[in-house]
């Protein structure tokens, strides 16, 4: 039990929180239940649709496909469609989260998945049509396209900044083994890894293959670029 609750930081706080209140502001926790219990029941509704729809892109939809519409060799169409996706999606944002951690895994861009999530949270047409009834025409052409502005730029930051530590690099757990290791069924024998760091990577069998399995903490310091230079995410330190 122990375990499960520091595994599960945050539905531990939450726990905590609840009880806290509880005891000082009954009231309060009661509707905050209230409210929770509308948000969880909501979740249970949609939450199974979305883990299917997100299972049938993991095991239909190529990655080749996801990498030339959302990926490295998407050009002008990865921020068109990914606008597109999000903008013609439906339901609440947290449903964006497995859809969006299948396309990034399968080697969409950072920078096309901020788009999905901001266009998903902000610029969705039913939230479009909404606003346009109440707010009029020009204030809603005019805040879409200063936040469509604002999403790309966001887009291209985070593009920058972002390495791909928080799926594929867990470095810092007491547990980690800092394991290099290349996922064949995802790798598309481009070689990049290999041309650029032969110490760490040879091909074989078209597939990159790790020479080097456990890294030093320097190691995974020079290894992090080829993590983040890989177009479709294959390479991971476990
Ligand atoms: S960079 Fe990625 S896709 Fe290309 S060979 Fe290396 S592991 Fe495979």
């Amino acid at each position: 039990m122990t375990k499960f609750l520091l595994k599960n930081k945050i539905l531990s706080f939450s726990i905590l929180a609840y009880f806290i209140l509880f005891f000082s502001m009954p009231d309060i926790a009661t509707t905050a239940i209230n409210q929770s219990s509308y948000y969880i029941k909501e979740m249970f509704m949609i939450m199974p649709i979305v883990l299917i729809l997100s299972a049938l892109i993991e095991t239909w939809v190529p990655k080749e496909t996801i990498i030339k519409t959302f990926g490295s060799k998407s050009g002008i169409k990865g921020p068109f469609f990914s606008f597109l996706l999000g903008s013609l999606s439906a339901g609440p944002i947290y449903a964006a989260f497995p859809v969006c951690t299948t396309l990034y895994k399968k080697g969409a861009k950072v920078s096309n998945i901020v788009i999905i999530l901001s266009s998903w949270a902000v610029i969705k047409v039913p939230m479009l049509i909404n606003e346009y009834r109440f707010l009029g025409g020009e204030f809603m052409v005019i805040r879409w396209i200063l936040t469509v502005i604002a999403i790309l730029i966001l887009g291209y930051i985070m593009e920058r900044i972002i390495i791909k530590e928080p799926l594929e690099v867990k470095a810092g757990s007491k547990e980690d083994k800092n394991t290099l290791e290349v996922d064949c069924k995802l790798c598309i024998n481009c070689s990049l890894c290999a041309k650029q760091w032969p110490k760490y990577f040879i091909m074989e069998s078209k597939c990159a293959k790790a020479q080097v399995t456990h890294l030093k903490p320097k190691e995974i310091k020079e290894i992090l670029p080829a993590v983040k230079k890989c177009p479709v995410n294959a390479i991971s330190i476990n």
